[in-house]
């Protein structure tokens, strides 16, 4: 796509490569997981997960997705601006100063209470402009939507016929669709019977989704959804816990995550290593001085315990993680490091790999957070 010489690269500091080829290959295997009849919202929040919006929503389209899903508007129109024509789902509450890009670019925010849906109704009969909507459900997760309690009271089939607000679909959200397999049965079961309560059967046109990545319906027969919201999956990343219809899709990882050795050099045994002394050499110590620091990603959490790779080797962070520079103790490498040479925080080296999940252990981040907080100081190349 951006196609970055070798040369160019030697210059970067620290870079990200995302692998194009492999996200498209993960979403085939998502999309051959689910029926046919499903509409795939491809959720690309947060810059696409910080793999990058714009590429990475351009090679979404080559996989037939039908949907996008963002945090709010601006990342719509973002989208909207590539000439991207496809429904696009905001996933978080709306301001209302920003209803008017709504109508302006033809994106559809959850709508959680009556408030919300009245501002919508006021401009967009003032604007004569119609606005398409979710309806959300909350059904547990006590965040955003409406309480699923409160169904009956709040009489949601009234929001059905609105010339000016359309709804095109409902809608609820896991809050432990990889830690608590029983809670997201009864958000399951909540959700079905709240469809149910507002007259909403598999002959509608809406699109009713529950879903996301790790939380995917066993059986889609019992089930009025004809949606899901996938954000991480494709990314080749998954929860904590093993899932076992995450392990039989076998996705790749898309992203690798690396930075340079900028200065070698050799300290006595017994003296402090980096701010506030947390390390000690314990012998003559050979170090290397890394071109990364946690304004690039590496979180201070990783001090004194995580590794990276050089030529296939694995070196541990020695002190703390300053905001521009990280130390590794090279000691025992068992070839000769260069100033320049890659080191690689995510991604193959040689015989070894460190997965973004191991990254994010010793981060003490989860995996979305860890992808995301790979900074935008850090170069994006991709490949494929
Ligand atoms: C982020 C988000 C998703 C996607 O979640 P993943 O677990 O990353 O697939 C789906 N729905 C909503 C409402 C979200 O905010």
């Amino acid at each position: 796509m951006f196609p970055v010489s070798t040369a160019d690269r030697r210059a970067m500091r620290s870079w990200v490569e995302v692998n194009l080829d492999a996200l498209e290959r993960n979403i085939n295997r998502v999309r051959a997981h689910i029926p046919d009849h499903v509409h795939y919202i491809a959720v690309v929040k947060a810059d696409a997960y910080g793999h990058g919006l714009s590429a990475v929503v351009s090679r979404m389209l080559k996989s037939g997705i039908d949907a996008f899903g963002v945090a709010n508007v601006q990342e719509g129109i973002r989208i909207r601006e590539q000439g991207i024509a496809l429904p696009i789902l905001i996933l978080s509450p709306v301001l209302p100063d920003e209803i008017s890009s709504l109508g302006e670019y033809q994106l559809m925010p959850f709508i959680s209470c009556r408030d919300e849906w009245e501002r919508l109704q006021c401009w967009a009969r003032s604007h004569e402009k119609v606005i398409s909507v979710h309806l959300k459900i909350d059904t547990g997760m006590g965040r955003v939507g409406f309480w699923y309690e409160d169904l009956a009271k709040q009489d949601l089939k009234r929001y059905f016929s609105d010339p000016w607000v359309r709804v095109e679909g409902l809608a609820t959200h896991f809050s432990c669709a990889s830690s608590d397999k029983a809670y997201t049965e009864l958000q399951r079961s909540r959700f079905q019977n709240s469809l149910r309560c507002c007259g909403v059967d598999a002959s509608s046109p809406m699109w009713i989704h529950e879903s996301s990545s790790f939380a995917l319906p066993e059986n889609w027969q019992k089930s009025l959804c004809n949606a899901v919201r996938i954000g991480a999956l494709p990314y080749g990343v998954g929860p904590d816990v093993q899932i076992p219809f995450i392990q039989s899709l076998a996705l790749e990882p898309v992203l690798s995550f690396y930075s340079r050795v900028s200065l070698i050099k050799t300290l006595p045994a017994g003296v402090p290593v980096g701010y506030d002394a947390t390390a000690m050499t314990h012998r003559p110590t050979r170090i290397a001085v890394l071109s990364a620091g946690y304004a690039d990603g590496i979180s201070t959490s990783a001090s004194n315990v995580a590794k990276a790779l050089i030529h296939g080797q694995r070196f541990q962070i020695l002190g703390r993680v300053a905001m521009d520079q990280t130390i590794l103790d090279i000691t025992d490498a068992t070839m000769s490091i260069q100033v320049g040479d890659r080191v690689t925080w995510i991604g193959r080296d040689g015989e070894d790999e460190i997965t973004a999940n191991e990254f994010c252990r010793w981060s003490k981040h989860i995996i979305r957070e860890c992808l995301y907080s790979i900074s935008a100081r850090v170069q994006r190349v991709y490949i494929g």
